[in-house]
């Protein structure tokens, strides 16, 4: 028998879906590589604004964009019937590996430039379509090979865990709200009423040992992307969405 996914898994899987299958229109937009040229020409390109805005979400609704809007996501999850095993926490280090030195190559970039002097929403992506010649069909199918591939491989979500270039910007926000603690997205759970079924750990998107997290009564992990399924597969209801402050 075939389970039904609850309702707003069902939602959720759609928008990242639709999210993937509108890559070809967006990918400019989500380019390590764009944000590169644009701090060699200094100019403020739509990768790095879409970066910025995605630090800026974190601090106020965490990961939701990994959760919810990413075509990153619908890529990899369309692979969860192929691959479902979980991916160890001791890959999670890889993108960082990888975010460092490219940040440090982008601000670089943009200081030898003498600073970024304009703005072009649309830099490299003259026409409003990111893939719209030979060359970055094969950039496109580059791309989407590698996080499917990785998927299909290694695991859940593997590309999230070890080759994303724009995770760390949100971790990085998520760790500044959490310092300060202020109000925003994020998971609670009621420890007393967790019978330790497991389910939730079974149904998370990036294979995180969510049962403990219950139990523990903390749900703060930095590779959460509060997609919600822990919340929506508890029989329990012993986890739900909040918006408040950290203690
Ligand atoms: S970790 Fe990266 S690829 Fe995965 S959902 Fe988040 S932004 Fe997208
Ligand atoms: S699914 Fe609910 S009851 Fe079961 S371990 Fe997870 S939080 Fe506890
Ligand atoms: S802990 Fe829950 S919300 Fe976070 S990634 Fe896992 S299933 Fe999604």
């Amino acid at each position: 028998m075939i389970r039904q996914l609850p309702i707003r898994q069902r939602i959720r899987k759609g928008i990242v879906l639709v999210s993937f299958l509108s890559f070809p229109l967006t990918m400019n937009f989500l380019s390590p590589y764009v944000i590169v040229d644009g701090a060699a020409h200094g100019i403020i390109n739509g990768s790095l604004i879409m970066f910025g805005l995605m630090f800026l979400s974190a601090l106020v609704l965490g990961r939701a964009w990994c959760g919810w809007v990413c075509p990153g996501a619908g890529m990899q999850e369309i692979l969860e019937p192929v691959n479902i095993r979980p991916v160890s926490k001791n890959v999670d280090w890889i993108k960082w590996a990888i975010w460092i030195p490219w940040v440090t190559l982008i601000a670089w970039l943009a200081m030898r430039a003498g600073g970024y002097s304009r703005v072009d929403f649309l830099y490299l992506t003259e026409t409003g379509v990111s893939v719209d010649a030979p060359v970055k069909y094969i950039i496109y199918y580059g791309v989407v090979l590698i996080f499917v591939g990785l998927a299909a491989f290694a695991g859940r979500r593997a590309g999230c865990h070890t080759i994303c270039w724009m995770a760390p910007f949100m971790m990085i926000g998520r760790w500044i709200r959490n310092r300060f603690g202020w109000a925003s997205l994020r998971l609670v759970a009621d420890s007393s009423a967790c019978s330790d079924c497991k389910l939730c750990n079974k149904h998370c998107s990036m294979s995180l040992n969510v049962s403990a997290m219950a139990l523990a009564g903390n749900m703060e992990n930095a590779e959460c992307i509060l997609c919600g399924a822990c919340v929506d597969h508890c029989a329990k209801k012993v986890i739900r969405y909040s918006f408040s402050g950290s203690k």
